[in-house]
């Protein structure tokens, strides 16, 4: 018997390989592999069993990655948390998901008691220390990592859920260990390759993209507790890999040190979770000679598409289906496949799939097809070569006088001319359009274009219905820590613009 993921994590790097280091740590795998069974012995001690939900808000660090490590090893089901989330917030978690355990920084944890009257409430502090450190250096061997198997949970991961109330996708060891081992293959991860981890772990990106490719891999992250451009520079020459949201690309182009020498021993710059605008790719290019590897995924399915790592990075795509995914775009009034080149839903199959959302059957029936794909509520085309473009969220589509308009098409226009920085594009309520394409424009200079030069342009450019009606201004868009543009916020701050 055995635990799939959990032994495949600590299958290739050696016990005195170094793992992580972060935070005045330095763990080799085996020091990783002792933190996590100390930790199990620890959760064990506090009455979870395995198949026990395990709710952790608490700052990242290495010892709640190991942490999480622990929970596998343990064969409970990992439930991160946003430490950003109120208590009112963590109320709506914890009774969806009802935990044994809630482990939260010692700041929180009276807060969380009260909320949390039928689990057990330990502290973990942004340091790495508090009750369950301590529990966990005192504990004695938990024996073996308990067993699993392929079907059973790893993880609880909760949608962002910008309508409706986030839902609680059901991660199976099969889905991250199939979606971990094929990106590690794509992206030709080794035992040499040294990762900077400046990404949130309670988000799957750097949780289990970044984590999970690293240690499969055997090899070592640079574990930093948040995103501070000069920090990633002052790591890049002891780097291989990074990983980021399109912010970080744009934060680090904006600092100086950013040259082609500062990132000579760099082999690889990942960008997913958001959109990268073509142009930010292109500096980046011009900058340090990268052209940065684009990939899409989401929370639910794990990653999706990916540019190649050998062959055309394309800007603009998320590039090819993974070898593991069949993808298709179809039409979501009838979900028939779309004719080539054609924008639609995109829809996925394959092991990376989540199980469906906890305790939600209504939502799982409605997510997944017949035939088992899974409808991801993302728009697309796929060009001629198979590459995929994502062109926004079904939700954020515009319906104007009874056309449709992708934004993305509008904000690609818009963000190619000079003197923008970026632009947001949104549907606002509108007494005859029934919805009236609005831009939301951040320049690159106060003043260096205005309104009706924005139009002037669009109009040789976009078919009248596309163009916006109103073109409005904004120092910057409101993004989620993610770095995606929180569309919703904009609809709703908005929402009485036109009467
Ligand atoms: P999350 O579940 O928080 O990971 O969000 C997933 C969503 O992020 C996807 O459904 C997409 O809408 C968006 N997304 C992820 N990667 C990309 C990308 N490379 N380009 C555009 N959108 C992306």
């Amino acid at each position: 018997m055995a635990n799939p993921l959990f032994d495949a994590l600590f299958a290739t790097g050696r016990a005195d390989a170094l793992a992580l280091e972060g935070q005045d740590v330095a763990w080799t795998y085996g020091d990783l592999a002792d933190e996590a069974a100390r930790l199990h012995a620890a959760l064990m001690r506090l009455g979870v069993a395995p198949g026990d939900r395990v709710a952790v808000q608490v700052e990242k660090s290495p010892r709640a990655l190991a942490l999480y490590l622990a929970c596998l090893r343990a064969g409970a089901v990992y439930l991160p948390l946003n430490p950003a989330y109120t208590d009112a917030e963590l109320a709506y978690f914890v009774d969806d998901a009802d935990p044994s355990l809630v482990v939260c920084d010692p700041l929180r944890e009276r807060g969380v008691r009260a909320l949390a009257p039928r689990a057990a409430v330990v502290s973990l502090d942004a340091g790495g220390g508090g009750e369950l450190a301590d529990r966990a250096a005192a504990a004695s061997s938990p024996g073996p990592a308990v067993d699993r198997a392929l079907e059973d949970l790893a993880a609880i991961c909760y949608t962002s859920g910008t309508t409706g109330r986030s839902k609680g996708a059901m991660l199976t060891q099969r889905a991250l260990l199939s979606n971990a081992q094929a990106l590690k293959a794509l992206w030709r991860f080794t035992a040499d390759d040294r990762l900077i981890h400046a990404l949130p772990t309670y988000h799957v990106h750097g949780l289990f993209v970044a984590s999970h490719t690293a240690l499969l891999a055997g090899a070592s992250m640079i574990f930093q507790a948040r995103f501070e451009p000069e920090a990633v520079l002052a790591s890049l020459a002891d780097a291989t890999v990074l990983m980021g949201v399109p912010t970080f690309y744009s934060r680090l182009l904006a600092a100086p040190g950013l040259t082609r020498e500062a990132c000579a021993g760099m082999r690889l710059f990942v960008s997913g979770s958001a959109p990268l605008l073509a142009q930010t790719h292109a500096a980046f290019a011009a900058r340090t000679g990268h052209a940065i590897l684009e990939r899409y995924g989401m929370t639910e399915t794990g990653m999706n598409a990916s540019n190649p790592y050998d062959g055309a990075r394309r800007p603009g795509t998320v590039g090819l289906a993974l070898p593991d995914v069949d993808l298709r775009i179809v039409d979501p009034a009838n979900g028939d496949r779309v004719a080539p080149g054609e924008v639609g839903v995109i829809e996925v199959r394959g092991p990376n799939v989540c199980a469906g959302y906890w305790r939600n059957p209504d939502k799982t029936a409605e997510a997944f097809r017949p035939d088992g794909y899974f409808v991801t509520g993302d728009l697309g085309r796929l060009d001629a070569d198979g590459y995929l473009v994502i062109v926004g969220r079904d939700k954020d589509l515009i319906i104007t006088g009874g056309l449709n308009v992708y934004p993305k098409e509008v904000e690609t226009e818009i963000d190619a001319l000079e003197g923008v920085e970026e632009s947001a594009v949104i549907g606002l309520p509108h007494a005859d359009f029934g919805e009236a394409v609005t831009a939301v424009v951040v320049l690159k200079a106060e003043g260096a274009l205005d309104a009706d030069a924005i139009l002037a342009r669009l109009a040789t450019r976009l078919a009248r219905f596309k163009q916006p009606k109103r073109v409005l201004f904004a120092e910057d868009l409101p993004r989620n820590a993610m770095g995606k543009v929180e569309k919703a916020r904009l609809r709703r701050d908005l929402a009485g613009l036109y009467g």
